[in-house]
C-alpha cells in the first residue's frame, strides 16, 4: 500500500525555540514554566533535561533534585506561535499540510511519486534540513511516514529526538507490538479503561480485535474507522462533532425554586454532563446556561471556552455565567434550569491547551478516578462542592435522542430497591428533559 501520510512532530518544541533564541541555553537542561515560581511545574523541558530523566509537568522542587543546574525560563507564547507559523510555512513549501494537529505537530499528504517509500524518506530528510537551515539548528523534529495520518502520527512518536520512522503494510502490527494501546492518538484514559474491561491491554490484543468489536468499543462508526486506520487504510482525518451537544435540563421542585438551590442543581447537571463528556472522549468548546422563571420569562447566556473536559474549568465557567445574570433576576423564582455543552470536539482532534498548568494535566487523572468511583459505588459517591444538596435532583430520563448509560445516571440501584416510591409532591411538575446525543 502506498505511504499516503507524513507526520512531523517537533522535539521539545518550546524549549528548543528558547534554545534557538538564546544560545546560552543550548546543550543545557532547560525547563519552561508558566510563571517563575518554585511551586509550579514545567510545561515543557529540553531534550537534555529529558535525557537526564526529567519529565514534563514535574514540580520544580523535584526536578531540581534530579538536575540542580536546571535553567528555568518563563514561557513566551507569542514567540512559540511565531515559530509555529514559520515552520508550517516551511513544511508547506515541501509538501501539502493537511492538518495542524497542535503547535508542534502537523500531518501532510503524500501524493503521486512521493508515496513511494524511498522518495518519501528523501522528502523527509529534505524537510528536516530545510527547517534547520531556515528556522534554526535547534529545531529538531521526528517524522513518521505511513499509509495514513494515524499511523504516521504513531511513527513520529517512535523515535525521539530527530527520528525518521517508516511504517509500511508489512510492518503492521509487528513494529507496533512494543507500544501500548494508549500510545495511539485518540486512546485516552477512558478508552484505555474501556479496552481493559474488554480484556485488551496490549497492542497485540488490540490488533486481534475485529472490526465489529471496535465498533462496540467505540460505540459507533468511529470504532470502524479506528480499526481501518490501524490496519493501514487511508481515511481522512476525523471530523469535529459540530452538531452534537451534551445537555441536561431539570424542572425544579417547589422547595428548590430559589437562587441558591437553582445554582446547586445547575452544578449537579454540569457535573453529570462533564462525566458524559469524558466518557464519550469529547471536549467542550462552549457552555450554555438557561433559566426559565415562574413568570414565564427566560434567561440564557453562553461562554466560549478553551476546549476542555475538566469539571473545575466548567464549574468556573458556570459561576461566571451565573454572575453575569441581570441583578433584577434575583427576585424571580426559577422554575426550570438547563445547561448545554456545545462545540464538541473529539479527543483525537483536541489540541491540549498550550499553557495548561501541570496541575490541570494531573486533574485528568483525578476526574478519571472520580468517574470510576461513581460508576463503581453508585452516583454521587464523590461530587464537587457546588452540587451539595442537589444530588438527588437530576434523575435519569430517557429522551429519544439518547439511550442513557445507567452507570452514568442518578440511579443507585441498591438504594432504589430499598426505598418505596416517594409520595408525589403536589404542584411539582414531573416533566424533565434531557437532550444530547452520543
Ligand atoms: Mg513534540
Amino acid at each position: 500500500m502506498p505511504l499516503r501520510a507524513l507526520a512531523i512532530d517537533f522535539n521539545s518544541f518550546f524549549a528548543s525555540v528558547e534554545q534557538q533564541e538564546r544560545p546560552e541555553l543550548r546543550g543545557r537542561p532547560v525547563g519552561i514554566v508558566p510563571v517563575l515560581a518554585e511551586t509550579t511545574g514545567c510545561i515543557a523541558i529540553s531534550i537534555e533535561a529529558k535525557q537526564l530523566g526529567l519529565k514534563r509537568n514535574m514540580r520544580i522542587a523535584d526536578a531540581r533534585k534530579i538536575c540542580p543546574d536546571l535553567r528555568l525560563v518563563e514561557a513566551r507564547p507569542e514567540t512559540y506561535i511565531h515559530y509555529h507559523r514559520r515552520l508550517v510555512e516551511l513544511i508547506e513549501s515541501c509538501v501539502h499540510v493537511t492538518q495542524v494537529q497542535s503547535i508542534d505537530e502537523v500531518t501532510c499528504e503524500l501524493k503521486g511519486r512521493w508515496a513511494e517509500p524511498a522518495r518519501a524518506v528523501v522528502l523527509a530528510r529534505q524537510m528536516k534540513e530545510k527547517i534547520q537551515r531556515e528556522a534554526g539548528p535547534c529545531l529538531r523534529s521526528s517524522i513518521g511516514i505511513a499509509p495514513n495520518w494515524l499511523l504516521a502520527k504513531v511513527a513520529s512518536d517512535m523515535q525521539k529526538p530527530d527520528g525518521l520512522v517508516v511504517l509500511d503494510d508489512a510492518d503492521l502490527p509487528g513494529k507496533l507490538l512494543h507500544l501500548a494501546p494508549e500510545d495511539i492518538a485518540g486512546i485516552g484514559p477512558n478508552m484505555q479503561r474501556r479496552l481493559a474491561e474488554h480484556g485488551i491491554a496490549t497492542m497485540a490484543q488490540l490488533y486481534a480485535a475485529t472490526q465489529a468489536e471496535f465498533r462496540g468499543l467505540w460505540r459507533g462508526i468511529r470504532g470502524e474507522q479506528m480499526w481501518r486506520l490501524l490496519h493501514g487504510e487511508n481515511l481522512p482525518p476525523f471530523e469535529q462533532e459540530k452538531d452534537k451537544t451534551i445537555g441536561h435540563g431539570h424542572v425544579l421542585p417547589p422547595q428548590l425554586r430559589n437562587e441558591t438551590d437553582a445554582l446547586a442543581v445547575l452544578h449537579r447537571l454540569l457535573q453529570k454532563a462533564a462525566m458524559r463528556l469524558r466518557d464519550s472522549g469529547l471536549y467542550a468548546g462552549a457552555l450554555h446556561v438557561s433559566v426559565r422563571y415562574r413568570d414565564d420569562t427566560h434567561w440564557g447566556d453562553e461562554l466560549r471556552l478553551t476546549e476542555t473536559q475538566d469539571t473545575l474549568a466548567l464549574t468556573h465557567a458556570l459561576n461566571q455565567l451565573w454572575a453575569r445574570r441581570p441583578k433584577s433576576h434575583a427576585r424571580r423564582a426559577p422554575l426550570q434550569v438547563g445547561i448545554m455543552l456545545t462545540n464538541l470536539l473529539r479527543g483525537e482532534a483536541h489540541t491540549p491547551d498550550l499553557f495548561e498548568l501541570p496541575r490541570e494535566k494531573t486533574r485528568d487523572r483525578l476526574f478519571s478516578a472520580v468517574d470510576l468511583l461513581n460508576k463503581t459505588f453508585g452516583k454521587n459517591s464523590v461530587y464537587f462542592g457546588g452540587a451539595h444538596g442537589a444530588t438527588k435532583y437530576a434523575p435519569m430520563r430517557i429522551a429519544f435522542t439518547r439511550i442513557p448509560k445507567p452507570e452514568l445516571e442518578e440511579i443507585d440501584r441498591a438504594r432504589a430497591r430499598r426505598l418505596k416510591p416517594a409520595k408525589p409532591v403536589a404542584d411539582a411538575p414531573t416533566e424533565d428533559q434531557t437532550t444530547g446525543a452520543d
